[in-house]
């Protein structure tokens, strides 16, 4: 499977002058919504993550995306899963799920740029043991340093830029403002 190629065909890999909510600029975009909007497309993704993530007892995401990805990879595995949502500046595990201390635990994201959701996921994370993470597409250029392993379907690494430094700046190319 061409997973780069089906990013291509759902229209979910921009091409441009972005400004990230980190305030740098990049060339490239991964609308990733393209693919969380259609279980079709996702649905390689998913299998491909049950392929090379460990077996755990829950699938944790953050929201919104990774817990769309965390449903779906639980339904196909038979497992459960649970949804690390925003709080302030952290995530929590707010809805009541009943993780044992004995439990094992994935983490699942959809884009992993600086690995900030997944490090407040890990901290939202009160028991259980985390064998490890696995996200959609790895887009991150530098290692985001997480502590555990993280595994991804699609490397796709995308160079970000401070606007001081940043040559479609320079080209006088329009800005377009996205997430991410
Ligand atoms: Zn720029």
């Amino acid at each position: 499977m061409d997973y780069k190629l089906l990013l291509e065909e759902a229209g979910a890999l921009l091409k441009g002058h972005f400004l990230l909510t980190s305030g740098l600029h990049s060339d490239k975009y991964i609308e990733k919504m393209r693919i969380l909007e259609n279980p079709r497309l996702l649905k390689p993704f998913i299998d491909r993550m049950r392929e090379i993530g460990p077996d755990a007892d829950w699938i944790v995401g953050p929201t919104l995306g990774g817990s769309i990805i965390a449903f779906e990879l639980a339904r196909v595995m038979g497992k459960k899963c649970a949804y690390a949502e925003r709080m302030g500046e952290a995530r929590k595990l707010k809805r009541g799920f009943d993780i044992k201390n004995e439990d094992t635990i994935l983490i699942v994201d959809d884009v992993l740029t600086t690995g900030g959701s997944i490090k407040q996921t890990i901290k939202a994370i009160q028991k259980g043991r985390i064998l490890g993470g696995i996200v959609m597409i790895d887009r991150s250029n530098k290692d985001p340093e997480i502590d555990i392993p993280i595994h991804s379907v699609l490397k796709y690494p995308i160079r970000n830029y401070t606007p001081e430094d940043c040559p479609l700046c320079r080209k006088k190319i329009p800005l377009t403002r996205r997430g991410g």
